[in-house]
C-alpha cells in the first residue's frame, strides 16, 4: 500500500535525525499532508502506529496538518486556495494555472527525547 512505504520513509528520516542529534527517542512527529499528495491521512495514521513499534518512534504520536491545494492563475493573477481538488482557477475558471502548494508531504517537526535540549524543552512544556 502507498501509505505504508511513505510511513517507512518517514520513520527512516525521523530515526536518522534522532540518531544524528543523539536522541534516544521521539515523542512527537508533525507532518503536513498536501491535499493533492494522494495520501490518505487515516491510512497513514494506521500505518504509522503499525510500523513505529520498531525503533525510536515507538512512543511517538503523529500529528497531521492538511495543506489545501493552492494555485496561481496565469490569466487573472489569482493566488490562493483552489476549489477542492480542482486545478481550475476558482475566480475565472481558467485551466492555465500553476500549482503552488498542496502536492507534497512535509515533515514539519520532531519532538525528541533523551537529549539535553529535548529534555529541557519538554520540561518547560509540561
Ligand atoms: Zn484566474
Amino acid at each position: 500500500m502507498h501509505e505504508f512505504s511513505i510511513v517507512q520513509a518517514l520513520l527512516d528520516s525521523c530515526e536518522q535525525h534522532a540518531r544524528s542529534v543523539g536522541a534516544s527517542g521521539i515523542s512527537r512527529v508533525c507532518i503536513r499532508i498536501g491535499a493533492l499528495s494522494g495520501v490518505e491521512p487515516a491510512l497513514l495514521a494506521t500505518a504509522f502506529d503499525t510500523f513505529k513499534l520498531e525503533g525510536r518512534c515507538a512512543d511517538a504520536s503523529l500529528e497531521m496538518e492538511i495543506e489545501p491545494l493552492r494555485l496561481e492563475c496565469n490569466e487573472c493573477g489569482y493566488q490562493g486556495e483552489a476549489d477542492g481538488h480542482r486545478v481550475l482557477c476558482p475566480k475565472c475558471q481558467s485551466p492555465f494555472t500553476r500549482v503552488t502548494g498542496g502536492e507534497d508531504m512535509l515533515l514539519l517537526q520532531l519532538e525528541l527525547t533523551g537529549t539535553d535540549k529535548g529534555a529541557a524543552a519538554h520540561g518547560a512544556d509540561s
